[in-house]
């Protein structure tokens, strides 16, 4: 028999949740971020949810290809842009949108010769520090794409360091000052600024992983106002119950301690799944739809639960590491990480099914 741990994949979640942000920025169009194979839960899973999306963005060329053999005809962004000819001639070929961070892209692109004009977003570096270019050589970059044969329509876009915790108008008035005299699409908002800063919404927003039900934050109580749905639930079940005196310890390092007579549910699932290890004692999992918590240090493929709350539960029950009971945001935040990372961490050995 296999092992009972099972991820569960629910379109129905990611098209409630795309509608969501659709709503929530009700005069952009979207670009469905789905980078890192839609966060991990598979493109060719969620890609039936998606038809709503005025356009999908993602990182890499294969992930880009797999989008259009799928059927998808409308645009495509490639967030990275391209690094070599040959990523020119795919973005030809499948008439990829391609966001361009600095000259050299913009060389690579001519110099490949494509069959038609690329359509571009000329990324700014607002202030993320990370890729684009600086508000004062924004406008020359402009204008050389603007000569280029190789570049057709161009579009601003830039990216926010901290939309989710506050403060993005410093980023919103560089960008705003850097482009006030050029023509084209304006995109700024992930996630956090499509729930929180409809001044950034302008006319595409590119919202990754509130459409898998995660919090921006990585904090479920900053997404209370949003009834956002788990688009994965990773379950499993318990193989193995032990009933411990007090002052008994369990499981690697013994880092925990039973207080009395306790009973302790062995979970079939561990780090090797991509549950975190270093999720403390006290991370909550629901056993038999009740939330209880885990106690102990994760193994490679087993944790081992409190099962005081649930006094039925035994050899056989149904646990919940997260989904809409338990959120992947409320392990991640225990565990010191954020949602996005559990998801994209989901191993290749679990297997998944879809609603
Ligand atoms: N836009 C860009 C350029 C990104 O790199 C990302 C992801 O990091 C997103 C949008 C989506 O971000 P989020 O998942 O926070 O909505």
């Amino acid at each position: 028999m296999p092992r009972p741990i099972l991820a569960r994949i629910h379109p129905d979640s990611v098209r409630h949740n795309l509608q969501l942000a659709k709503e929530s920025a009700p005069n952009s169009r979207v670009w469905a971020v789905v980078k890192a194979n839609a966060y991990g839960h598979g493109i060719e899973r969620i890609y039936p949810a998606l038809s709503k999306a005025d356009g999908i963005a993602l990182l890499d060329l294969d992930e880009a290809v797999r989008v259009r053999e799928l059927g998808w005809t409308k645009p495509v962004l490639l967030l990275e842009g391209v690094f070599e000819p040959r990523d020119v001639e795919i973005a030809d070929a499948h008439r990829l949108t391609v966001a361009v961070h600095c000259d050299e892209q913009l060389d690579l692109l001519t110099a490949a010769k494509p069959s038609r004009p690329i359509d571009i977003q000329l990324k700014m570096n607002s202030g993320m520090n990370r890729l684009g270019y600086r508000p004062g050589a924004y406008v020359q970059a402009w204008q050389r794409a603007r000569e280029m044969a190789a570049i057709g329509e161009i579009g601003l876009m830039s990216h926010f360091a901290n939309a989710d915790d506050g403060a993005i108008d410093w980023q919103v008035d560089e960008f705003d000052a850097a482009t006030k005299d050029l023509p084209g699409t304006r995109s700024l908002s992930n996630s956090a600024a499509v729930l929180w800063h409809p001044q950034a919404h302008r006319d595409w927003v590119r919202p990754g992983t509130i459409l898998y039900g995660a919090s921006p934050t990585g904090s479920v109580r900053h997404v209370t106002g949003f009834p956002l749905r788990a688009a994965m639930s990773l379950t499993s079940k318990i193989i193995g119950v032990q009933t411990l005196a007090p002052s008994e310890t369990i499981g690697y390092g013994r880092t925990f301690q039973t207080e009395r007579e306790m009973r302790i549910g062995v979970v079939a699932c561990g780090y090797a799944d991509g549950y975190p290890r270093h999720a403390p004692t006290g991370t909550p999992i629901a056993v038999d739809g009740i939330r209880t918590r885990i106690v102990g240090r994760v193994s490679m493929d087993m944790l081992t639960v409190d099962l005081t709350p649930c006094p039925a539960a035994g050899i056989g029950s149904r646990v919940e590491l997260w989904g809409d009971q338990v959120k992947v945001d409320e392990v991640a935040e225990a565990s010191g990480t954020i949602g996005y990372e559990l998801m994209c961490a989901l191993a290749r050995r679990v297997p998944v099914e879809i609603d």
